[in-house]
């Protein structure tokens, strides 16, 4: 499948990883908008969160418990934002489930 996320997974696209487990993901953003900027993808692909389902959907909770833990690790005691964009509207360009981990500076509020 021609997804840039699911090269990523497999190697094939190198990334800076963060955490991996066999189900999930997290990676550096190569175009960071804050100090942490993480990605937390599951490794199986989902096209967005559009396509979460009851079949798919444990892998949801799953990122949120690994966004957490990065979140500490990442000393983010401030305060971070977890996002997902899905659709042309949201400004989704990678269509593979993705939640960004945005964290390190006082965020501006752009929800919309
Ligand atoms: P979206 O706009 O779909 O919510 O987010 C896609 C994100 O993926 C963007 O923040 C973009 O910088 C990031 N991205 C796109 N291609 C790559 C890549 O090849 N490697 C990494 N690490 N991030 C990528
Ligand atoms: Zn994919």
């Amino acid at each position: 499948m021609d997804c840039i996320f699911c090269k990523i997974v497999s190697g094939e696209i190198p990334s800076s990883k963060v955490y991996e487990d066999e189900k999930v993901l997290a990676f550096k953003d190569i175009n960071p908008m804050a100090p942490v900027h993480i990605l937390v993808i599951p490794k199986e692909h989902i096209s967005g969160a559009s396509e979460i389902n009851e079949s798919n959907s444990a892998v949801v909770a799953h990122i949120f418990e690994v966004a957490a833990k990065l979140a500490k690790d990442m000393k983010l005691e401030n305060g971070f934002r977890i996002v997902t964009n899905c659709g042309p509207d949201a400004g989704q360009t990678v269509n593979h489930l993705h939640f960004h981990l945005i964290g390190g500076k006082k965020l501006n509020l752009q929800l919309g």
